[in-house]
C-alpha cells in the first residue's frame, strides 16, 4: 500500500525541511522519497526533524534532475503555490490523492515539490501530467514545504483508505521518459516538414505538450502517433533524396 507513490523534492536547500518531509510522509504511510539536485546534504537537522521517520531518510534516492526522478513514472503531479502560471491541467489535493491512490496499483507515480525560494521552473512543470495548487489564502498562499507535503500525503492516504477493491480496467499510460521521446520525435518531424522553423520555434511545442497532458495520452495512442510520425519521416526523407 502506497509504496508505488514517490515524493520528489527538487532543489531543496534547508536540510531540516527534508527531515520534516520524511516525518510528514511516514505519518501518512508513504516512504518513497527522492531528492532531485538537492542543495544540501542530509545532516543532523534532518535527522532531528524526521524524529521517528529517520528510516525514510536512510532509504532516500538522490538523483541529478527531476527528469531522472520521474523517468519510470506513469503519473506525475507537480505542486505549485502559484496558480495557473502555465494553464496546465489542474487537480485539487483531493483529486490528486484519488489519482495517486488509483494509479499506483499498477505502476510508479510521483508527486513533485519545488524549491523553498522559487518553486519549480516552467521547464520542470512541463515535465508533469498535472499541476496541483493547495487552495490557500490568495494573499499568502506559500506553505512551508513539509506542510504542503503533509496535505497531499494526507489526501492520498484518505483516498487509499476509501478505495473499494473492485477490479478496474487497467489503462497503461506512458512513462515520463517515453513521453519525452515522443515529444522529441514530434519536434524533429515538425522541424523536418518545416512546420517549426528552427530559429523561430515559438510556443508550438509548449502548446502541444499541454494538449497531450490534457488528453492524458495512453501508451497505445502514443504508439499510433509514433507510427504516424515515422511514416511522415519516411516521405520527407525520400523527398530530400
Ligand atoms: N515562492 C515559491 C514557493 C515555494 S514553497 C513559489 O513561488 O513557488 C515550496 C514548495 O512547497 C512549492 O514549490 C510547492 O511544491 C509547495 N507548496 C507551497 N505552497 C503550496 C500551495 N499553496 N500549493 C501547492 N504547493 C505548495
Amino acid at each position: 500500500m502506497l509504496s508505488n507513490i514517490r515524493v520528489v523534492l527538487v532543489g531543496t536547500s534547508h536540510s531540516g525541511n527534508i527531515g520534516s518531509v520524511a516525518r510528514a510522509m511516514k505519518t501518512m504511510g508513504l516512504t518513497n522519497l527522492y531528492l532531485a539536485e538537492p542543495r544540501t546534504e542530509i545532516d543532523g537537522h534532518s535527522i532531528a526533524l524526521a524524529a521517528g521517520a529517520a528510516d525514510v531518510l536512510k532509504d532516500v534516492t538522490i538523483v541529478d534532475s527531476l527528469a531522472d526522478a520521474i523517468a519510470d513514472c506513469s503519473l506525475v503531479i507537480a505542486t505549485s503555490a502559484r496558480n495557473r502560471t502555465l494553464d496546465w491541467p489542474m487537480l485539487s489535493p483531493r483529486q490528486a490523492g484519488e489519482k495517486l491512490a488509483a494509479e499506483s496499483d499498477n505502476s510508479s507515480v510521483a508527486i513533485v515539490f519545488g524549491r523553498e525560494n522559487h518553486g519549480l521552473s516552467n521547464e520542470e512543470l512541463q515535465l508533469c501530467n498535472y499541476h496541483l495548487a493547495i487552495p490557500a489564502n490568495a494573499d499568502y498562499s506559500s506553505l512551508n514545504l513539509a506542510q504542503a507535503v503533509q496535505i497531499v500525503c494526507y489526501e492520498t492516504r484518505m483516498a487509499e483508505l476509501a478505495k473499494v477493491e473492485e477490479p478496474q480496467e487497467v489503462i497503461e499510460y506512458p512513462h515520463a521518459v517515453d513521453l519525452e521521446r515522443f515529444f522529441n520525435h514530434l519536434e524533429s518531424t515538425l522541424l523536418n516538414t518545416g512546420f517549426i522553423i528552427k530559429n523561430h520555434p515559438g510556443q508550438v511545442m509548449t502548446k502541444l505538450r499541454r494538449l497531450f497532458s490534457r488528453a492524458r495520452i495512453e501508451s497505445q495512442e502514443m504508439n499510433i502517433l509514433r507510427g504516424i510520425l515515422t511514416s511522415i519521416d519516411r516521405t520527407t526523407d525520400s523527398d530530400k533524396k
